[in-house]
């Protein structure tokens, strides 16, 4: 029999995609020679391996080193009850060859790393990022731009959710977007922070239909745009995101040529990094990434008690500025955690950071705006 012919199991099996106008015979050929790198068998990863396992596509990698945890199985589906404790990888594979034994499957347990990213991306056709932290993800990126491997990407945080196509020939990548990551202390974390378990579903499945119309060519896939889902309004946004020429990466004059050596080192910039001695303001926005992020840190509230009575920050104590300038209030703030300081409108709490960094204290913010820009930004969120 002819290689490049399916046989007549595989005819019955994927009949619903062979009538599909541009998919076809030839449409299910493709899938069934595509090799597809699937990085996390988290909550993305569950759905977008078990969608690519049912399509068909010929071989599948996936990259995780985690084991199943009892807090996983709210989202992510691949898992079972009984593999609490076991590799993810392994939950995955059994799940894959028990729903298409004609998938070949190849694990890589020890998760993705500078010193094995390449070799492994390059023996695939795509890669699918599912993970959930900002290392592995420019790690991803970078190493797929290099191999010049397209990326399909997705992230969630509570109730949001974003897809798009990274590396691709002409398209932008990650860092196009992105070209720095955030402060370690305002990236966004499930663990903390909350996922909406069936929005995994929702963007792993969009991110597997991605692979799907890239392997076949039909559509028109999310190259240069971002699609992005409110899972509580079900509102989506296309947003056009063009290749930018200044990227260190992919730009006009690339300066990064090679993977970094550190990702994580790359990813551990602080907000509390003093330069100059100067105060380091934060606003309402990064306050609120910074409550929902695994950050512990100690909000103070240096306005009078009469201003604190008639509103202020959750989770914030108040010590009045008084308190801070003469010292007294020192032994109620711990040197070990960074401190954000705020007043009504963010003049008071620079002097008392200015203060505070005198006495010897060395991560410490303010919030630009006060308590009323505070208050205005929860107003609209
Ligand atoms: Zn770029």
């Amino acid at each position: 029999m002819n290689k490049r012919e399916l046989s007549e199991s595989e005819r019955l099996r994927y009949g619903r995609h062979l009538v599909l106008p541009k998919i076809g015979e030839e449409g299910q050929l493709r899938l069934k020679e595509a090799k597809v790198l699937c990085i996390g068998a988290g909550g993305l990863g569950s759905p977008v391996l078990m969608y690519l396992a049912a399509a068909g596509v010929g071989e599948i990698g996936v990259v995780d080193f985690d084991l199943v945890d009892q807090s996983n199985l709210q989202r992510q589906i691949i898992h079972r009850e009984s593999d609490i404790g076991t590799p993810k990888i392994e939950s995955a594979a059994q799940f894959i060859h028990a729903l298409n034994s004609q998938t070949k499957i190849n694990l890589y347990p020890d998760g993705l790393k500078v010193e094995n990213a390449l070799e492994i991306i390059q023996s695939y056709d795509l890669v699918v990022d599912a993970t959930d932290n900002f290392a592995t993800r420019y790690l991803i990126n970078d190493a797929c731009y290099l191999a010049k491997k397209p990326c399909i990407w997705g992230s969630v945080y509570r109730f949001d959710g974003q897809v798009s196509i990274f590396c691709a020939p002409e398209g932008p990548c990650y860092r196009c977007l992105h070209p720095e990551p955030p402060a370690k202390e305002l990236a966004p974390n499930c663990a903390t922070g909350g996922v909406f378990g069936s929005l995994c579903g929702t963007i792993g499945s969009l991110q597997a239909t991605e692979v799907i119309k890239l392997i076949t060519g039909v559509g028109l896939p999310l190259i240069g745009s971002l699609l992005t889902y409110d899972a509580l309004s079900a509102e989506t946004e296309l947003v056009h995101i063009n290749p930018n020429p200044d990227c260190v990466l992919c730009g006009d004059r690339p300066t990064q040529q090679k993977l970094l050596a550190d990702y994580d080192s790359f990813c551990s910039i602080s907000l509390f990094n003093l330069q100059d001695g100067s105060i380091a303001e934060i606003y309402a926005p990064d306050l609120s990434a910074m409550k929902n992020s695994a950050t512990e840190f100690q909000l103070i509230d240096v306005r009078e008690v009469e201003e604190w009575n008639l509103g202020f920050i959750d989770g914030a104590l108040l010590i009045p500025q008084g308190e801070i300038f003469d010292g007294s209030a020192f032994v109620k703030i711990s040197h070990d955690r960074p401190v954000v300081l705020y007043c009504q409108s963010g003049v008071r709490s620079i002097n008392c950071a200015q203060a505070l960094l005198h006495a010897g204290y060395s991560q410490v913010v303010s919030l630009a705006g006060g308590f009323q820009a505070w208050d205005q930004f929860t107003l609209h969120v």
